[in-house]
């Protein structure tokens, strides 16, 4: 699941890591790919990521094994973590001028041999070649919406760039999931954008929304999850039925890598212009 907006501060990080602790906390395996240099999901999941730690720029640059790079989570079992250095900042760039440029965090998702329910991969706010990576590699896009003006600013973009993967590379991909965050539901703006996005978007908005909550944004500074930093509170529930809103849906399906790998053989070549 590709958790993408390309609007920083909207809540992709937040709910990359906070999802994905309520889904390993129902008990399935969940791996959180950080793919914004700024390392913000590793921060949150308490993961080391100075820049001498194996990490995600080597997977994609130097096409080591992701299994070099992952780490387990510490405090929540069945989650684990490849985290982002500052190194990544320069991936953008180094890409450019490898083989499969486009390919190569699918290549590595494939190749990884642990068992996973789901994979969640989290974005930086641009619609660069680290995104499209994780478009290729994804099965769906998760588009979290901050209910703020401007909230739909954008959106044609990111969701042309969808349809542009999925029309070369990717055929399965589908923006499977909307999810509101910082909702404030005392403001008349705040419930104006959500019935936009509704309108808009319809069955693909969970019904759940994530109210702004000041547990949500500490967690962080603890290295945890607001899961487990405080289980009670309003965030961590928001994110517990988020969670188990789309497991019910099926939103999530296992990723079958081979396939995936398979569909995109072709759409190789067509891929580079459409998307520069
Ligand atoms: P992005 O990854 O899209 O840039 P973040 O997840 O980092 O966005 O969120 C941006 C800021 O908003 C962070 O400081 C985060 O702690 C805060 N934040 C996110 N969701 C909430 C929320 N529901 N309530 C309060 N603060 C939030
Ligand atoms: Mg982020």
């Amino acid at each position: 699941m590709v958790v993408a907006n390309q609007k920083g501060g909207v809540g992709k990080t937040t709910t990359t890591v906070n999802l994905a602790a309520s889904l390993a906390l129902h008990g399935a395996r969940v791996l959180v790919i950080d793919l914004d240099p700024q390392g913000n999901a590793s921060t949150a999941l308490g993961i080391d990521h100075h820049a001498e730690v194996p990490s995600i720029y080597d997977v994609l640059v130097e096409s080591a094994p992701l299994s070099d790079v992952v780490q387990p989570v510490p405090d929540v079992e069945g989650l684990f973590c490849a985290p982002a250095t500052i190194d990544l900042a320069g991936a953008e760039i180094e890409l450019v001028s490898l083989v499969a440029r486009e390919s190569r965090l699918q290549r590595a998702i494939q190749a990884y041999e642990q068992p996973l329910d789901y994979v969640l991969i989290d974005c930086p706010p641009s619609l660069g070649l680290l995104t499209v990576n994780a478009m290729v590699a994804g099965a769906e896009v998760l588009i979290p919406i901050q209910c703020e003006y401007y909230a739909l600013e954008g959106l044609g973009q990111l969701l042309r760039n969808v349809d542009l993967v999925r029309g070369h590379l990717n055929p399965d991909l589908h923006v499977s999931t909307i999810l509101l965050t910082m909702y404030d539901g005392r403001t008349r703006l705040a419930s104006q954008v959500a019935d936009e996005v509704r309108n808009h978007f319809g069955d693909e908005v969970l019904r759940t929304s994530i109210p702004r909550s000041v547990r949500i944004s500490e967690a962080p500074s603890y290295g945890q999850t607001v899961l487990t930093y405080d289980p009670g509170s309003s965030g961590a529930l928001s994110y517990l039925e988020a969670a188990r809103e789309m497991a019910l849906r099926g939103v999530g399906v296992r990723y079958d890598a081979q396939q995936a790998h398979a569909r995109t053989q072709n759409g190789q070549q067509n891929m580079a212009e459409g998307i520069q």
